[in-house]
């Protein structure tokens, strides 16, 4: 009877087995609700799910720790994206690629998880008809081509100053390449430097520096321009609630004017969500998705644009016109044109940055000053691109080579510390830092998080983990000493560094990321005078027009010190928002 009963339990348990499969067979195609993990751009992006065999119902972004501006705009329009389309082909937020690519892998993990086949979600959604455009015609006092930092503080100022303003944007986001801007803005005789006692930063080092930086050939009157308005801009700046307080020393200077945000956020959101919020409260039109093509000329001054939406042709009469379109550091054609070495580099830029604002002025006969000189930085993680922050040599971070050696003055110029860079073994190198920095410098978490960084307890774990022989890591520890006992002394006898030695690097744990140059700035652009008047080729201002930050070239020379992207487009941002006021009120 036993035995019996011993067989009964064992058929009821093969079928039970049998049923669960069945089970499991038949959940494939009934609707579930689960979740999947992508990895963003700082940690995990979790996602739930519902769906079944045929149908996505619902996508829900649990978990996240994206930056504000960038991959919170993937977070709130990507998962409504999906739903609607059916289908996870459907194109990313454009300039948040990494954070849809997350959405995207943690819907097709939870949904493979859960056995359901993902190739049917897989297939592009079909093109929607083609929709009728219609044709807009808008007016304002002043346009403003580009919501980077430099349009969105032209914006600002340009209200303030009575002006009546449109803000046209071409991506889906404000910011631009300004919103990845993770050090400060360098600015001389703030009441901040004041606050700290730090007497021998003023405004003759910022500009010698600057020119110095810049290989002497910036346009000193735009320098002295930027340098004697720094301070004026940070005050501003504090009045619209944008505080700066922390000043520490950039790369390539012992100088110290680099205005950070006091939490130790990184300069560009911080920057870019104040203007963005002032604007907004001031009632000043931003209009995302929407591309400037080209200029109107009237009798021989500008008068508006032509942008196009993807609905909209329009044209936007204006009296004057601010092109802040930024740089052309993605585009490689454009590039490629003046430096054909840099046809394979890795950029940390935006994909904006294609140089608009160029071709539209130069195509109205605007003259261009530098434009081949395009800057690598010495710190990108090249697997994506990101860049790792001056911020970290600044405050005691230094470089190490495959040979697990120091090689150059670390906090010497980008071009300089990118050259020494690229004589080194694979062209790259390790940037390393420990727990002081991680824990004072909020960037660092996100480098941490998102898996770029190695780590080890002491520095023979960490010399291991960054894949060193026994003989390298041995080299490498005694690296890491001769730099403890250079900052104690406070003499660099090997390479000459002088700044950013205030601490050592004992505070473990340690870690280590392996970067490379990487595309970075394009100094040159539409020349500019002081008055941020775009000149043609015969040498005067054409009329209504004016250029700031980065699409303008002189300010920075050969080569742009950290800090001085923001100090240029806060300042000339100001400027031209307060001359192309004034014209306008004529
Ligand atoms: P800057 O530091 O000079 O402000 P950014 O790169 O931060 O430069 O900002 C430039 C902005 O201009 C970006 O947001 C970019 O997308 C925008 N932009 C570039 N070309 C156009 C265009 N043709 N129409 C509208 N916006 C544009």
């Amino acid at each position: 009877m036993k035995k019996l009963n011993r067989l009964a339990a064992l058929l009821v348990a093969v079928m039970m087995v049998f049923a669960s499969v069945a089970v499991a067979e038949t959940a494939t195609v009934e609707k579930v609700t689960v979740t999947g993990v992508g990895q963003g751009i700082d940690g995990d992006v979790v996602v739930e799910v519902t769906a079944d065999a045929t149908t996505i119902y619902d996508v829900q972004v649990l978990e996240q720790n994206e930056t504000v501006g960038i991959g919170s705009v993937a977070v709130e329009q990507l998962p409504a994206a999906i739903v609607e389309a059916n289908s996870i082909a459907v194109d990313g937020i454009a300039g948040a690629t990494v954070t849809s690519d997350a959405i995207k892998s943690a819907i097709k993990s939870a949904l493979t998880e859960a056995g359901i086949d993902i190739a049917p979600f897989e297939i592009a959604p079909e093109q929607e008809e083609a929709v009728e455009r219609t044709d807009e015609t808008l007016t304002c006092d002043v346009v403003i081509v580009g919501a980077g930092g430099a349009g969105l503080t032209a914006a600002v100022q340009a209200t303030q100053n009575g002006a009546n303003v449109i803000v046209l944007e071409k991506m889906p986001i404000v910011g631009g390449n300004s919103l990845k801007a993770t050090g400060g803005m360098n600015a001389a005789g703030t009441d901040y430097q004041a606050a700290l006692g730090i007497t021998d930063s003023g405004v003759q080092e910022f500009i010698d520096d600057t020119m110095e930086g810049g290989h002497q050939l910036n346009d000193l009157s735009l320098v002295t321009t930027m340098a004697e308005n720094s301070a004026a801009g940070v005050a501003w700046l504090a009045e619209l609630g944008a505080e700066l307080p922390k000043v520490a020393a950039t790369g390539g200077t012992s100088h110290k004017y680099l205005h950070e945000p006091e939490d130790g956020s990184a300069v560009g959101s911080f920057l870019v969500a104040k203007l963005n919020e002032v604007c907004e409260s001031m009632g000043i039109t931003i209009m995302l998705n929407t591309e400037a093509t080209d200029l109107i000329v009237t009798d021989g001054a500008v008068t508006g644009v032509h942008a196009v939406s993807a609905e909209h042709d329009y044209t936007v009469n204006a009296k004057a016109v601010i092109l802040a379109t930024g740089g052309f550091g993605a585009n490689f054609e454009m590039m490629c044109e003046y430096d054909p070495s840099l046809a394979n580099a890795v950029t940390t830029n935006h994909a904006g940055a294609t140089g608009d604002g160029i071709r539209m002025a130069t195509a109205i006969g605007a003259d261009t000053v530098d434009m081949e000189q395009i800057q690598l930085h010495p710190t990108v993680y090249q697997a994506t691109s990101m860049l790792v922050t001056e911020s970290v040599r600044s405050m005691g971070g230094i470089l190490i080579n495959l040979e697990g050696k120091r090689f150059c003055n670390d906090m010497s110029t980008r071009d300089a510390v990118s050259a020494a860079e690229l004589q080194q073994t694979g062209a790259c190198s390790w940037i390393i830092f420990d727990q002081r920095i991680a824990d004072d410098l909020k960037s660092t978490q996100k480098y941490i998080n998102g898996g770029m960084t190695v780590q080890g307890d002491t520095y023979e774990e960490l010399g291991a983990a960054m894949g060193f022989d026994e003989a390298t890591v041995a080299t490498f520890v005694e690296s890491m000493n001769t730099w403890n006992a250079a900052v104690a002394a406070g003499e660099d006898t090997e390479f000459g560094r002088n700044n950013g030695m205030d601490d050592d690097l004992s505070t473990a744990p340690y870690y280590a990321i392996l970067v490379a140059p990487g595309i970075h700035h394009t100094m040159g652009g539409l020349k500019i005078d002081t008055e941020t008047h775009v000149i043609d080729t015969d040498g005067n201002a054409i009329l209504g027009l004016y250029a700031c930050g980065e699409a303008t070239g002189g300010v920075h020379g050969g080569n742009r010190i950290g800090g001085n992207a923001v100090c240029d487009f806060v300042v000339f941002g100001r400027i031209a928002g307060m001359n192309a006021a004034a014209y306008a009120a004529d």
